[in-house]
């Protein structure tokens, strides 16, 4: 596996300050040990108007099969033989990006001790690898590599056997890209883009691959065209992760977005979310679900407790039937990022009338909360203390009360059918607990007798036969016979019932 990094350069700006940003000395030749093999860098030629840095991995095909990755993905053995006779020690491949990122790894973060200047410029610069596994082809290389501010994007498909054309070409192609970028930059878009090509990820997908994603991705993947063929074949395909990606990169380009790119940017991330045939995210799944609830329920005036970011402020906004519509938060930065994505501030009139952001905690009574037809609580309960639902449901059910409530939580016995979800483990880090469908149908039960409401439970997403479906939703519906006057003794602000 190779790959050769080249700039040019003057007396004033030579071309072997390559060695700098890459810490290693034009003159030298170095040998690295790597979990794969041996990693060898040298300069080819190295003069002030030309310099040539090598990358040569040489794979231990026999350390591969030993460390269990000379297997296919899903974890199915290959065919004993060809465990060890494959592609490995030749095609530059993921690999190879394991090997770059290992021996120059303070060149992709963009460190130079000695002349902390030099990563912020921008090169000429050539890279060229000879034999590039790309699955997907000369197209896929195109337009993975093409938005990045690359002048010259050259793939040339490599022929199966030069001897006989009449073959045709092999899975594999050379690839030479030319453009002034900054080396992190460069070395950053092939560590995660050589992987992407090769689509047969070698290594353990552990959770926090989405990090190093991120991390890599830093200035150029959020507003990447095809981001989400990236994170899935990066992550490879595992569904729980890419969403994460995808959600979290989503952020990303909010945060630098304004607000008149937000709509853009949604789009393109479902046009994204489509390219690779995933199934429709559970998230959205959930949403369809809680406005099918409301519509069913009739209710125009609707809370949405726990926004979070306000997506299901913004679906509710497009329906003319909810007159009124209130995202709370106790997170002020969740707010922000919903003021952004409904473009609070360019909304006309009457649509901005009909919309509402308040900063509060459902932890405390609030009496701006009273008065509505339906609240929801769309994956807010297990974000709270179990001490401190007490509270919770007085606010929304002893105080509010509105005569619908919806909640949803994710049923803990699913977790078992997510692929990359450690036994015993939540969903989410900021999970407090995760219930069993018996354990919500118990504390639903409970707080629809206390405070006079009828509960259905509705399942959401794929219903298993064993486990059951990945979200609960219990939909509470207040008594005709209501009082309006609880049953319960009113505890004082903030405290349990
Ligand atoms: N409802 C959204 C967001 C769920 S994430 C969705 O379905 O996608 C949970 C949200 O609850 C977060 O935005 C968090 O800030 C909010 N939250 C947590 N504790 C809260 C509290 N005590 N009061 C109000 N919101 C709270």
């Amino acid at each position: 596996m190779f790959l050769t990094i080249s700039t040019t350069g003057s007396p004033e700006r030579p071309a072997t300050d390559l060695g700098f940003l890459l810490h290693k000395h034009p003159g030298k030749t170095q040998a690295f040990s790597t979990s794969h093999g041996n990693a060898h860098v040298f300069y080819p030629e190295a003069t002030a108007e030309r310099c040539t840095a090598a990358l040569l991995l040489e794979v231990d095909p026999v350390a591969l099969v030993r460390r269990g990755q000379g297997k296919g993905r899903g974890g199915a053995p290959d065919a004993a033989l060809a465990q060890y006779v494959n592609d490995r020690p030749y095609a530059a491949s993921s690999l190879l990006a394991v090997a770059l990122s290992g021996v120059f790894r303070s060149a992709l973060k963009g460190q130079c001790a000695a002349r902390p200047e030099l990563p912020e410029e921008r090169r000429a610069l050539r890279v060229e690898i000879p034999v590039l596994p790309a699955r997907g082809g000369a197209a896929l290389v195109h337009r993975l590599f093409d938005p990045l501010g690359w002048d010259l994007v050259d793939v040339e498909p490599v022929p199966l056997d030069e001897r006989f054309p009449e073959w045709g070409d092999s899975r594999y192609v050379r690839l030479v890209l030319e453009g002034e970028l900054r080396l992190a930059d460069a070395l950053r878009q092939l560590y995660v883009l050589l992987p992407v090509l090769d689509d047969a990820k070698h290594y353990w997908i552990a959770p926090d691959e989405v990090d190093k994603l991120l991390r890599a991705g830093d200035g150029w993947l959020a507003a990447h065209p095809e981001n989400g063929l990236i994170s899935s074949r990066y992550l490879a395909r595992h569904k729980r992760l890419t969403q994460d990606a995808l959600e979290r990169l989503e952020l990303v380009r909010l945060a630098e977005a304004d607000g008149s790119e937000v709509e853009e940017i949604d789009n393109a991330v479902d046009e994204a979310r489509d390219t690779e045939e995933r199934p429709v995210p559970l998230a959205v799944q959930r949403r369809e679900a809680i406005l099918a609830a409301l519509r069913a329920a009739g209710a125009a005036r609707v809370l949405d407790l726990g926004c979070g970011q306000g997506q299901l402020v913004q679906a509710l906004l497009k329906e003319v039937a909810f007159t009124e519509i209130v995202g709370m938060d106790v997170s002020v930065r969740a707010l922000n990022l919903a003021a952004k994505r409904l473009r609070l501030e360019r909304l006309g009139e009457r649509q901005s009338s009909r919309v509402r952001l308040l900063q509060g905690s459902l932890a405390y009574t609030d009496k701006r909360l009273a008065g509505y037809d339906a609240a929801v609580l769309s994956e807010v309960i297990e974000h709270l203390d179990e001490e401190r639902l007490p509270a919770l449901e007085y606010a929304v059910f002893g105080a509010a009360r509105p005569r619908t409530v919806l909640v949803t939580t994710p049923n803990v016995e699913y977790n078992v059918r997510w692929e990359t979800l450690p036994a015993g483990h939540v969903r989410h880090g900021d999970h407090r607990f995760e219930w069993t469908r018996e354990e919500f149908r118990a504390w639903a039960g409970g707080v629809a007798d206390r405070h006079g409401y009828g509960v259905e439970f509705v399942p959401v997403g794929d219903d298993d036969p064993e486990v059951g479906p990945p979200t609960q939703m219990a939909v509470f519906t207040k008594n005709d016979t209501d009082t309006a006057t609880d049953t319960t003794e009113t505890p004082k602000e903030g405290e349990a019932a």
